[in-house]
């Protein structure tokens, strides 16, 4: 059949894959409403804990949608059509912004646990994010530190220069960095000699495979050691079971995230669970606060 486009007529190609841009952009539409709207976009917040202590050492903000006719979607249903999008900048303020807003609701209780936001790795090559992200942490009044950006390795393969300059400058403002899903990414071990991060998050699929793979096992035993080396901290995700859980305190790892301590709850759990779990934690947790 022919489409007009533009005054132009355009020969359309029947296929799969041209329907599902044409979902993409039906979908990116309707992002734009949901961006407006205050109700569709929310965030889920899972907790990762000191493996030791059983302390939260942060949570992870990880964004669902509310859609008002395709039900409940995940990131893996929109995140890239809009990674492609002009609607990418608005859509990292949006989540900054509610993870910020829950960060300094938990503050407000006297809750001192650091935030993790996941970034798409594109939305680094606008050079405005920092300035963008100081005005957030000044008007939700969180202060830098606690706030832990988390970006994939896929970031090396595009604009070096500007990825760099805008983590070096998020980096000297206090933010901390986190590489998300290490090991799975190009060149992850040279991305660590050109930007400082904080912190290592070993992916899932080592810690699913590491009972049954010596490889595995091997790269999450190497992660933690280098993540010691270079005085970072290292996060292990998508921690199932107690058999995982014992197998990475014996690697040495200390944090860990994942179904078997804590689902993605919604944001109005997460204070209660925080308090809870730093009340119940070991006298070798600090009091959060002096005056707590
Ligand atoms: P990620 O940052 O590696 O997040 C971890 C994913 O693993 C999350 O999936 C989480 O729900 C899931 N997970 C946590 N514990 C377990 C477990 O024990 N078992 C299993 N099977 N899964 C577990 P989710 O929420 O679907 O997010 C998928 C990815 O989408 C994230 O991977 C992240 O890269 C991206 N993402 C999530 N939220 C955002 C966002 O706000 N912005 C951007 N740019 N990307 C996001
Ligand atoms: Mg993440
Ligand atoms: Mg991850
Ligand atoms: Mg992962």
């Amino acid at each position: 059949y022919q489409a007009k486009s533009g005054g132009v007529s355009v020969a359309a190609y029947d296929t799969a894959s041209d329907a599902a841009s044409t979902d993409q952009l039906a979908l990116l539409a309707e992002l734009r409403e949901a961006l407006q709207s205050d109700d569709q976009l929310v965030l889920v917040l899972q907790p990762a804990v000191d493996l030791v202590t059983g302390a939260p050492t942060g949570v992870e903000a990880l964004i669902r949608w509310r859609h008002p006719r395709r039900g409940w979607l995940g990131p893996a249903d929109f995140i890239r059509p809009v990674e492609n999008s002009e609607q990418l900048g608005a859509f990292t303020r949006y989540v900054l912004d509610k993870a910020l807003a829950v960060a300094a609701d938990w503050a407000r209780e006297g809750l001192d646990v650091p935030i993790s936001v996941n970034l798409s790795a594109r939305s680094l090559l606008d050079p405005r994010l920092p300035a963008e992200i100081a005005e957030a942490l000044r008007r939700h009044q969180v202060p830098a530190d606690r706030l832990v950006l988390e970006i994939t390795e896929t970031v090396v393969m595009s604009d070096l220069e500007v990825i760099d300059q805008v983590l070096t400058t998020l980096r000297s403002m206090g933010v901390q960095l986190a590489v998300d899903d290490f090991g799975t990414g190009f060149s992850s071990l040279a991305f660590l000699t050109r930007v400082t991060v904080d912190e290592l998050k070993v992916d899932r699929s080592f810690v699913l495979q590491m009972a049954d793979s010596p490889q595995a096992a091997a790269i999450v035993r190497s992660t933690v050691g280098l993540a010691h080396q270079l005085g970072l901290r290292v996060v292990a995700e998508g921690v199932e079971t107690a058999a995982q859980r014992s197998a990475l305190a014996e690697l040495g790892c200390t944090a860990a995230q994942g179904y078997h301590f804590f689902k993605p709850m919604p944001a109005d759990k997460i204070a209660a669970v925080l308090g809870s779990l730093r009340d119940s934690a070991p006298t070798n947790v600090l009091p959060l606060r002096a005056d707590g």
